[in-house]
């Protein structure tokens, strides 16, 4: 290979969190973060908007927050890529009134950040990978792909975080073949992947998790626990701030204090123990999707600075069974890991190859409002997959293909993403031949193609902005609904699958009795499957059962057409 004769420009390595911010290269080989002119490589992912349109970011902001409660912006990746209203979180501040977005707001904390590799490397850099928590959806990490753009950084990959972590652990264990899970408690989120690491490359066997799940919920419980007992305004941004500053030295300390309330770490702990049990579904839903027991995993790997606190490591333990894996900077691996996809990106580190998974089901709906998976949850990514479909009634010239993201049974349950319509020549009933193929890129941008194979006519469509216009419904609450609903569901899905087949059957039994006449039994058992349909209970058990019985008693119907028409043939050649 030849010698670089002009120093490239590095790309950034970017974990844009929803408390702190930092951002890395990979200098000479090696991953490393960037310091701001203050020496620190945390950034508060904080804006502050001022009266006269001054922005500031960082520290600055966060140490005006007590002062302009309502002009600085906190967590605003809670709100990034959702409509309002639907992150299930009050900000203390309205983006409307500052006439602002998540966005807007986000591409302030990159250009701040991309500021600081500015100066920290003394040439111009344009290029990054960001991460975003695994649960993310297509709208959520389209929205941060389009904040780094306004932040003029070219963002080439979106990473999982999990997945970034995995890569800062794994970095020198590239010859070893581990499972690993990544258990990430940070200020906002609640993520839980499990790995498998070969031969160098990454492969994410499932992920799971809680958006609304942080160190910030338990500040806020252990504020209204100072404020109760020291009769201060509850929602005192000094008493929040008191808050997370006992909760940090409770992870050292047996006891702290706030304006000489004395504060012990069990009470804390007695406050944000149910909090950190809400983590134990998601940790056993990954490890089944995975088809691992706790024993089968290699390590789990803590990152996110709430895994600071014992409490959680003890809990960990405990539900993992084994002690858990603090070799990783809780508060840097992430970053560490997108700067390592940075280099492995710009060829400054020896290829390794990095899988990531669907977190939710895509697919179409298909005739009844039924849900038609086309990639299943935890497919690996970049992924493609495509099924053929058929027009279900006769003269129908066209298919509206509806998108779907999400667990349910039945379409409407489901996010649609987006809707495409294919025309068609006109024909009966089940002679339309339309293929649609879903293409997933290594960013989780979903493509759609559909075509019509008779005139090998294409419609296609890409997912990117529009999937803004997702239901308000939380990823994890979708994962949740599927649970507690699927016996509903499964019941809604068997019913609609009966519906169709009865409908389909009532219409071929009435002309096969009307060429054979009367059969008691099977004139009883349509009359039943009619019964069935008209009912309003929607017995799904029941009418399958029936078209069960339908279908074998005509059975005897079509053996009785098969011997008469024999008969009649054998009597007109004359042989019987
Ligand atoms: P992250 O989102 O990963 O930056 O994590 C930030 C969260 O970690 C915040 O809720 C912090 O309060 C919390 N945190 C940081 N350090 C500690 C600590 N020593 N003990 C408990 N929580 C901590």
């Amino acid at each position: 290979m030849k010698p670089e004769t002009l120093k490239s420009e590095p790309i950034l390595g970017i974990d844009l969190g929803t408390t702190n911010s930092l951002v890395g290269v990979v200098d000479s080989g090696f991953p490393i973060l960037l310091a701001d002119e203050t020496g620190s490589r945390s950034t508060p992912s904080v804006v502050g908007l001022a009266e006269d349109g001054k922005i500031s970011v960082g520290a600055v902001a966060l140490r005006q927050r007590a002062l302009h409660p309502t002009r600085t912006i906190t967590s605003v990746k809670r709100l990034i890529g959702r409509r309002p209203g639907e992150a299930g979180w009050t900000p203390p501040y309205s983006l409307s009134d500052l006439k602002t977005s998540p966005v807007e707001v986000s591409a302030e904390i990159l250009k701040h950040l991309k500021a600081v590799a500015e100066r920290a490397l003394e040439q111009p850099v344009s290029r990054a990978v960001i991460t975003v928590p695994a649960y993310f959806n297509d709208a959520q990490r389209n929205a941060t792909r389009r904040a780094g753009e306004l932040a003029r950084l070219e963002v080439l990959r979106i990473l999982s975080e999990p997945t970034a972590a995995a890569l800062a652990y794994g970095l020198d264990k590239l010859g070893e073949h581990q499972k690993v899970a990544v258990f990430d408690l940070g200020g906002g989120t609640f993520d839980i992947s499990v790995l498998e690491m070969r031969e160098g490359t990454f492969q994410v066997l499932s992920t799971a998790g809680d958006t609304q799940l942080g160190g910030d919920d338990i500040d806020r419980l252990l504020a209204e626990f100072i404020s109760d007992r020291l009769k201060l305004p509850p929602n005192d941004i000094r008493v929040l701030e008191g808050a997370e500053s006992v909760k940090k030295r409770l992870s050292n300390d047996e006891t702290a204090s706030f304006h000489g309330l004395h504060i012990t770490r069990a009470e804390l702990e007695r406050i944000a123990r149910p909090w950190i049990e809400r983590t134990r579904l998601h940790c056993l839903r990954a490890l089944s999707d995975a088809g691992l027991k706790p024993e089968q995993l290699d390590e789990v790997i803590l990152v996110g600075g709430s895994t600071r606190m014992p409490l959680v490591r003890d809990y960990v333990r405990e539900l993992f069974q084994r002690e858990p894996n603090t070799s990783q900077n809780p508060d840097e691996a992430i970053a560490l890991g997108a700067t390592i996809q940075a280099g492995i990106l710009g060829g400054s580190l020896r290829q390794v190859l990095l899988l990531d998974v669907t977190p939710l089901s895509l697919g179409i709906e298909t005739f009844g409002g039924l849900m038609n998976i086309i990639i299943p949850r935890n497919t690996t990514i970049p992924a493609k997959a495509g099924e053929m479909f058929t027009n279900a009634v006769a003269n129908q010239d066209n298919m509206l293909i509806r998108i779907l993201q999400g667990e349910r049974e039945l379409a409407k349950d489901n996010w649609e993403l987006g809707r495409i319509e294919v025309p068609f020549p006109a024909g009966p009933k089940g002679s339309a031949r339309v293929g649609v193929q879903f293409s997933l890129d290594a960013n989780g941008i979903l493509n759609v193609l559909a075509r019509d194979t008779a005139t090998n006519t294409d419609s296609t469509l890409e997912i990117s902005g529009t999937a803004i216009d997702v239901e308000d419904e939380r990823v994890e609450q979708m994962i949740a609904e599927s649970v507690d609903f699927a016996f509903e569901d499964m019941n809604e899905r068997i019913w609609t699958e009966a519906k169709l087949k009865a409908e389909e059957l009532l219409p071929a039994v009435d002309a096969a009795l009307a060429q054979l006449g009367e059969s008691t039994e099977v004139r009883e058992c349509a009359a039943e499957v009619r019964r069935l349909l008209d009912s309003p209970e929607h017995n799904a058990a029941a009418l399958k059962a029936a078209n069960q019985k339908l279908d074998d008693a005509t059975q005897s119907l079509a053996v009785m057409l098969i011997e008469r028409a024999m008969e009649e043939s054998l009597v007109r050649r004359g042989l019987v």
